[in-house]
């Protein structure tokens, strides 16, 4: 946990965010503005600033698993993937997650 990690905070409930899905590493919740009709961030439960600094093999393929275990609980068959990684690619929040975005079913 960090202190002043937006979704750490998230993750702690500070915000009362309704979590899509949860398990044992991550947290499945909407992305706060959507760029897809559905738009979901797939967030570890661990704090990691970004893939740079993940070096838990087994963690990046649960959180791939937490991707089809969400969208197959939603019935989203079709979606893209996204990591930002550094603030060049975009990425805005230092605590690694995935990118989910589709059309609606
Ligand atoms: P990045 O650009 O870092 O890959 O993506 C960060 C994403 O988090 C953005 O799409 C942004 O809309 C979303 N986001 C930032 N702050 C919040 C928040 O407080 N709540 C939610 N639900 N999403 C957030
Ligand atoms: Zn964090």
């Amino acid at each position: 946990m960090e202190e002043n990690c937006i979704f750490c905070k998230i993750i702690r409930g500070d915000f009362n965010t309704e979590f899509v899905l949860e398990n044992d590493y991550a947290v499945v919740f909407n992305d706060i503005n959507p760029a897809a009709p559905i738009h979901m961030l797939v967030v570890p439960k661990l704090h990691v600033e970004s893939l740079n600094e993940l070096d838990n093999e087994e963690l990046l393929g649960k959180l791939m698993m937490t991707v089809r275990e969400v969208t197959k609980k939603i019935g989203l068959n079709s979606y893209k993937t996204l990591i930002n990684t550094g603030k060049d690619a975009g990425q805005e929040v230092f605590h690694l997650h995935i990118h989910i975005m589709g059309d609606k079913k």
